[in-house]
């Protein structure tokens, strides 16, 4: 077990990790053009947050979270998931005295006890954004936008949006009573958490993934089609707001979203392409949560998107992500006063912002050649002691085979100017 990580996480090894910091540049020039500052907020809170924040009735925490006491009997909970952290910064920094609306986004990593497979991690890493401050379909409108965008700047296809509206707790109450009577005759076919849901929250029901219980559930009344006047003013213009950006979107009456502090807007991006876990991101407005979670009554939304999906996802749609520059040039030296030149010679071409690299490990000069070759140089020069006597070298350009003499000083202008 020593050098084994644990079920469910995984390293991102330095031949991959430039696709992660692309993606990470790509967002946080989006968020820049969006108007989103960034959040970085703790890994652990404590477990009751979540408890509260996300919901006791939902499947992180009744399943997935990682729960300890720490050594002054405090329980804390890593963080399964950003907004419930987001939320209480937002409260505790006194937030709500800003200008509003308070836009953030946060990359962090999140961690969830699952059942490990394609998609599914146990520590994996999500991109999310939030809104505080405007109850209006406008921001609605624009972290949808946002999302949509992202996959565009990655050149991502075959992304379908998904938005329903799951009202507010006046419409959902009344819902209920009707849901609750549709399922009554059929409540002793359904799972057991279905069954379990029925008294807490009958509206989780609609999310159930068994088979049987989605065959079941099929003509259930819609929460869509049982919304308050308000409620359905704000998804008309959610809808309007979409059009006018020539987004374009399908109505799921089904989605709920696994978390419970959701109201009105909910959505998902889903990838036509890989199948159940298939949801890249997904969001919806909480205009009950701060207040839930301490603060003053405050309108919110938000959505996250995880990044593991949509590398997969990049992958699947053959997206080739711009690999980094290489190593500019490769310094040879043979014998040790050319040894000390070399390595002088690499410290002022990296000083000068150029990727030089030389020997480090006493390698002979066809090894080096070997190895200049293996890191894929550039440029490689060999400096020797008639090199330094002479002041002259060849600079080999090892793509082109092209080589020149050149006298030592010049190399540091000419690499400059490549
Ligand atoms: P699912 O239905 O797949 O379990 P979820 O509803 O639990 O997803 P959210 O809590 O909405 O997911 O999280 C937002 C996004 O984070 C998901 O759409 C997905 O891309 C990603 N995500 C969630 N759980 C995991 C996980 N265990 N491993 C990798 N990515 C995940
Ligand atoms: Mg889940």
């Amino acid at each position: 077990m020593l050098a084994k990580a644990p079920k469910g996480t995984r390293d991102i090894l330095p031949d991959e990790v430039y696709k992660w910091q692309y993606i990470e540049n790509v967002i946080s020039r989006l968020c820049e053009n969006f108007g989103y500052k960034e959040i970085r907020i703790p890994v652990f809170e404590y477990t009751e947050l979540f408890q509260r924040g996300v919901g006791e009735t939902t499947d992180i925490v009744q399943k997935e979270m990682y729960t300890f006491l720490d050594k002054g009997g405090r329980s804390l909970t890593l963080r399964p998931e950003g907004t419930a952290g987001v939320v209480r910064s937002y409260i505790e920094n006194g937030m709500a005295s800003l200008v509003q609306p308070v836009k953030l986004y946060y990359n962090i990593t999140a961690y969830r006890y699952e059942n490990v497979q394609k998609g599914r991690y146990r520590e994996f890493h999500q991109f999310g954004a939030e809104v505080f401050g405007s109850p209006s379909y406008l921001v609605d409108v624009e972290v949808i936008s946002m999302v949509d965008l992202l996959f565009k700047r990655l050149g991502l296809n075959n992304i379908e949006l998904n938005i329903n509206s799951i009202g507010c707790p006046k419409c959902r109450k009344e819902y209920n009573l009707k849901l609750k009577e549709f399922l009554r005759p059929i409540l002793n076919d359904l799972c057991q958490t279905c069954k379990d849901r029925y008294e807490r929250n009958p509206l989780r029901i609609l999310d159930c993934k068994e088979e049987n219980c989605k065959k079941l559930i099929k003509n259930a009344p819609a929460l869509l089609d049982n919304l308050c006047d308000e409620c359905k003013e704000h998804f008309e213009g959610l809808r309007s707001g979409l059009d006018n950006l020539d987004i374009k979107y399908n109505i799921d009456k089904n989605i709920v979203r696994g978390l419970d502090y959701y109201t009105k807007t909910v959505f998902e991006f889903v990838s036509v392409n890989v199948g159940t876990q298939g949801t890249i991101c997904g969001g919806g407005r909480y205009d009950g949560l701060v207040e839930l979670c301490g603060g003053k009554p405050t309108p919110g939304i938000g959505f996250a998107l995880g990044i593991e999906r949509l590398l997969m996802e990049m992958e699947s749609q053959g997206i080739n992500i711009p690999e980094p520059e290489g190593v500019d040039i490769y310094v040879a030296s043979l014998g040790e006063k050319a040894t000390a030149f070399a390595s002088k010679l690499v410290f002022q071409l990296r000083s000068e912002g150029i990727n030089a690299e030389g020997d480090l490990i006493g390698r002979s000069l066809k090894a080096q050649m070997k190895y200049a070759d293996k890191i894929n140089a550039t440029y490689v020069v060999v400096i020797g002691d008639n090199e330094i006597e002479t002041n002259k070298a060849v600079l080999k350009n090892m793509k082109t085979g092209e080589q020149k003499d050149v006298s030592l000083d010049s190399i540091l202008t000419r690499l400059k100017n490549k």
